[in-house]
């Protein structure tokens, strides 16, 4: 079979070691140039704030951080960063923290040094995020990639289970939707693919509970390639949905994937037989829907979006918006009455085969 492919790998420094994120951020920001950082959140990392100060003048802090980037508030940090003439923005914190970081980034063009403590993903991409009069707005900008990513799996340990898996879950979903997105290529497909191997095993360990350290490395390390891969293929029928769920009708963000993810690989699997293979083998299972759905039951997800929140008076407008936004490059084609179907079953939680 001929191999033909356009892909372009985002440029991006990564620094993985447990208890090293002071040290790695030092190392960072020294090679940034910086000496003059503004610290984004950090609440959940206090230790690695304190070392940090002790080596760098934090020019200034944003504790409060919100989820979805409120428009006011970045404008705000935007100003902040500004007037104490930051020269670089240090995010320690989930989605939203490194997401308030991202938006300084767009608009004064100051390098970030992205400090997870979930497994949001959001540091591989170059995709920011805004809410403004309840209406989110997404973009990318090569500007809003973090220039560095520090992992240090001590950071997320701190996590609450149920908080860890779904965050988790989150992560397996950039890598599941990342196969049929718009922008799918070999490249890509090879690092969802290894994400996915790390991050199944690595969500049992996170729900057992017996494996500690080693179990929050693998998933953090799965979420980067899962993030890497999504970034370069673009958003694809699963986010779509997500997407819409979570706008219009303010579900969860991560639960929201959690439930969604094996009915949107139910629905894909047979008009893709290729990607249905690749999840099912990083699950060890026959069929890629059934391996999500067990997981997803073993390590404890919300089992319906009406446990979440979605209601049956809503499936109808939630079906005609996401179905507007789903890819033409979705391996099998969608209708408002398809999508409607999909949502009806996980608003029920049926059993996923
Ligand atoms: P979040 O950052 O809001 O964090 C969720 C909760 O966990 C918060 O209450 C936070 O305070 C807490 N928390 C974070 N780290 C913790 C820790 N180590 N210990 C204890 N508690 C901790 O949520 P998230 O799921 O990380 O990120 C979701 C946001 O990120 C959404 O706004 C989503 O749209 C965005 N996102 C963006 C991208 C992108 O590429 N732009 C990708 C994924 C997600």
């Amino acid at each position: 079979m001929e191999i033909r492919f356009n892909h372009t790998t985002l440029g991006q420094r990564v620094l993985f070691g447990a208890g090293a994120a002071a040290t790695n951020i030092a190392a960072a920001l020294h090679d940034l140039g910086s000496s003059r950082p503004l610290l984004v959140g950090g609440g959940h990392a206090a230790e690695v704030v304190d070392q940090i100060c002790e080596q760098f003048a934090v020019v200034g802090r944003i504790r409060e951080v919100v989820q979805h980037v409120p428009a006011e508030r970045a404008r705000d940090a935007v100003a902040l960063a500004q007037e104490v003439d930051a020269d670089s923005v240090v995010a320690i914190g989930g989605g939203s923290a490194t997401g308030l970081a991202k938006i300084i980034a767009r608009d004064t063009g100051l390098p970030v040094v992205a400090v997870p403590t979930t497994f949001s993903g959001s540091e591989a991409t170059d995709i920011w995020g805004m809410t403004e009069d309840e209406r989110k707005t997404t973009g990318t900008d090569p500007r809003v990639l973090p220039r560095v990513v520090v992992y240090d799996a001590t950071l997320t340990q701190g996590l609450p289970t149920d908080l860890a898996v779904h965050s988790g879950l989150n992560a397996l979903a950039h890598a599941v939707d990342s196969l049929w997105a718009p922008h799918a290529d070999p490249i890509n497909r090879a690092m969802a693919g290894e994400g996915m191997r790390a991050l199944v095993p690595g969500l049992r360990g996170l729900r057992a509970g017996t494996e500690g350290l080693e179990a929050h490395e693998r998933v953090l390390y799965g979420t980067y390639l899962s993030g890497v891969a999504l970034a370069s293929a673009g958003a694809g029928m699963h986010h779509k949905i997500c997407h819409v769920l979570g706008g219009t009708f303010n579900l969860p963000h991560a639960p929201t994937h959690a439930v969604v993810l094996p009915y949107v690989a139910a629905y894909n699997s047979e008009a893709d037989p290729d990607s249905e293979a690749r999840i099912a083998e990083a699950f060890g299972t026959p069929h890629a829907a059934s391996g999500l759905w067990d997981l997803a039951r073993e390590v404890g997800a919300p089992g319906s979006l009406g446990e979440i929140g979605l209601t049956e008076d809503d499936v109808d407008l939630a079906a005609e918006l996401a179905t507007a936004a789903i890819p033409d490059s979705n391996p099998r084609p969608v209708s408002q009455e398809s999508v409607a179907a999909l949502l009806r079953a996980a608003l029920r939680g049926d059993a996923v085969r």
